[in-house]
């Protein structure tokens, strides 16, 4: 079998070569290849070691980071290959990370302390496909499973748990049987991971299109890595309602992560009033709360974080058909956001026994009126009014906040419809603003200073 590979991978593996080493692909690459999914990085495993791999490759640049796991990267043609020595994982006492590395003359040590069978594939032109554990056929058959025995694989690195639910979820392979009952016994070794680490990939896993099947069978997983959700059993009815929902929202991240985190328990919002003292406020309030620690615990970045934050503090707002209404929302959470929670609620709607077609009407009516609202230019920002505080203090009104009052106001008539958005009618209503009550707010900020 002949792979086609860019030129700088076959110049680097057959450098290598050529001076009397072994050199192969190896890893997520070989894999994608099989599986017809496109390549994002390419990884060379060899027996050289890192300095005769800087000595080969002294004329390009080679970036030292992982050199103490006896990796290097050297870019070819602006493209960043990795080339690692073969390597043996030395004992694993923490659950986590090997103690130390150990080099190895061995392909097949190198592949065997690999997680998965189609992660344990190599290749190269010369020598074709090494396959020692039948990765291909796994994958042909789309199957994960451990290299060697799964209890022994998940009791070193808890980490390779996640990336079993990760992979199944994007690639839609099942996890094999045995592999699967020792992801269930060993659930506890992601303790042991750094939260960072289990962020990342629960975050490619929850964008997964076969997402839906990994949640239903791991969810003892999904309860190690957020409680909150208090989820009772596989048959938990809100939790595979969030899950349905979860399939039914678009795989973005942050919109993924508002509609299984929106379903925070009633019981993590009871403990969380226990906690802060608090009975009084509004319930959307205290779960984005609690949701935002969560994702800040999760070590979600800021952006995410915020963004999942006030979808949920939004999430139950009133879907009302009026335009002046819509210009409001849209104003206060800009037409993306808006639409964003319109999503969320589509996908709720949806996912509900008996689907809410009167919702799922309103939604559809106000995404249309955003439309045409942003498509007819019409004023539903302080921005898009015809007059601006410049004009306003060119006509008389003193700089400072009541500037910032007067536009506020004037937009609210203009979103009512009250009067029309132009620089005259409006400058006309400023100045009789400013003339009512005007001097009094004027004079309030003097004696408030
Ligand atoms: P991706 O497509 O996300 O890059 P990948 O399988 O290439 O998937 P990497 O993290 O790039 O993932 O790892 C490269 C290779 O290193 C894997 O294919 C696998 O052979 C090996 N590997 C990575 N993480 C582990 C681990 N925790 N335990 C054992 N082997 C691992
Ligand atoms: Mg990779």
């Amino acid at each position: 079998m002949n792979i086609l590979l860019p030129k700088e991978i076959t110049y680097a593996l057959e450098t290598i070569q050529q001076a009397g080493f072994e050199a192969f692909i190896v890893g997520g690459c070989v894999r994608d290849i099989f599986i017809g999914r496109e390549v994002h990085d390419f990884d060379i495993t060899t027996n050289a070691l890192p300095s005769q791999i800087l000595q080969l490759f002294s004329s390009f640049t080679v970036l030292e980071t992982g050199i103490k796991h006896g990796t290097l990267t050297v870019v070819i043609n602006h493209m960043p290959i990795e080339i690692t020595t073969y390597r043996i994982d030395g004992t694993y006492t923490d659950h986590r990370r090997p103690d130390g590395v150990l080099f190895t003359k061995s392909l097949m040590e190198d592949l065997k302390r690999r997680d998965f069978t189609m992660n344990a594939l190599a290749y190269n032109p010369k020598t074709g496909i090494i396959d020692y554990f039948n990765g291909k056929e796994d994958i042909y058959n789309k199957i994960i499973r451990t290299v060697g025995s799964p209890d022994e694989r998940f009791t070193e690195d808890g980490l390779r748990i996640m990336r079993a639910l990760r992979f199944s979820a994007v690639l839609g392979f099942q996890i094999e049987e045995d592999t699967k009952k020792s992801i269930h016994t060993y659930k506890d070794k992601l303790k042991y991971i750094s939260i960072e680490r289990i962020t990342s990939e629960f975050s490619k896993m929850i964008c997964g299109q076969y997402v839906e099947e990994v949640l239903l069978e791991f969810w003892d997983i999904i309860d190690v890595i957020i409680p909150e959700l208090s989820i009772q059993s596989k048959d938990d009815p809100a939790y595979k309602l969030s899950v349905k929902t979860l399939v039914n929202t678009p795989p973005i991240l942050y919109l993924r992560m508002a509609t299984l985190l929106h379903s925070i328990s009633k019981q993590a919002i009871l403990s969380y009033e226990k906690e802060e003292n608090i009975d009084n406020n509004h319930s959307s309030e205290k779960s984005a709360f609690i949701v935002k620690k969560i994702l800040q615990d999760m070590r979600f970045d800021k952006e995410t974080t915020n963004r999942v934050y006030t979808l949920i503090f939004y999430y139950d707002l009133d879907l009302i058909e009026d335009k002046p209404y819509i210009k409001k929302w849209m104003n206060k959470l800009t037409p993306k956001v808006l639409k964003e929670l319109l999503q969320l609620r589509r996908a709720k709607s949806l996912s509900q026994n008996s689907k809410d077609d009167k919702e799922l009407g309103k939604i559809s009516t106000i995404n249309y009126l955003i439309d045409e609202i942003i498509a007819s230019k019409s004023c539903y920002s302080i921005k898009g009014l015809a007059i601006n505080g410049q004009d306003l203090i060119k006509a008389g009104i003193p700089q400072g906040k009541l500037i910032g009052e007067i536009l506020q106001k004037i937009l609210e008539e203009v979103i009512e419809e009250k009067v029309d958005n132009n620089k005259k009618d409006l400058l006309h209503l400023a100045k009789h603003m400013y003339g009512e009550g005007g001097q009094q707010i004027c004079d309030l900020h003097r004696s408030e200073q």
